[in-house]
């Protein structure tokens, strides 16, 4: 992992138990080496990211500063797309915390990945493209000490917890642009109505939960 970098978030998203970088996870202190964890946004939370509330050429400055800050490495393996056979070093994931209790959705830092490791950030979405046992691979290759049921078990999880989270509508929370970049975005998210089509979307995800 690139230290020379300012790498705020990196540091502030350490966890004593080596996860990081997560919304699940609270800050910790730094210096405890990162494990790469899988995300799934709530199906309620689609269509409405950092991309979709600020400008093309707002968007390109913030993900340079974020490539930079890492030193256009992997905050997490510290490899780029490069050295993968992709044309790109790292691109730009955002980081999310839920609260589940006020549901309150909220950014809280932006972290540069190589494309392997961003595209394992996305389980639900390597599932629809038939990329996710490649995520499942990568999960073990990056998380040196898992056992195959560890990564099993921490995708599973994923779907449960995005299965539940995808039948509540999240308030978006997006002051970190604020706050970070000076920027005054307006939040724009639509209500999902959890019709019994909805449930049924998200039940059907039960069956990637056996493996
Ligand atoms: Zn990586």
């Amino acid at each position: 992992m690139a230290t020379k970098s300012k790498l705020k978030f990196a540091k502030e998203y350490l966890t004593p138990d080596g996860y990081s970088n997560t919304s699940d996870h609270p800050a910790c202190p730094a210096g405890v080496k990162m494990e790469l964890l899988t995300e799934m946004v709530p199906k309620t939370a689609w269509g409405s990211n950092v991309r979709d509330h600020v400008k093309g050429s707002e968007w390109d400055k913030i993900k340079e500063w974020c490539y930079k800050r890492s030193n256009y490495n992997c905050e997490v393996c510290g490899q780029h797309g490069k050295l993968q056979g992709r044309r790109h070093r790292v691109e730009a994931h955002e980081i999310w915390h839920y609260d589940d209790v006020k549901l309150v959705q909220t950014l809280v830092g932006l972290i540069a990945l190589c494309p392997s490791c961003h595209k394992s950030k996305h389980y639900g979405r390597a599932i629809n493209v038939g990329d996710d046992k490649f995520v499942r691979q990568h999960l073990k290759k990056i998380n040196k000490h898992w056992t195959w049921k560890n990564v099993f078990d921490h995708c599973k999880n994923a779907i449960s917890l995005y299965q539940e989270r995808s039948l509540k509508n999240y308030i978006l929370n997006m002051d970190y642009l604020k706050s970070e970049f000076g920027l005054d975005v307006e939040i724009h998210r639509q209500h999902v109505e959890i019709t019994d089509e909805h449930i049924e979307s998200i039940k059907a995800m039960d069956k990637y939960k056996s493996f």
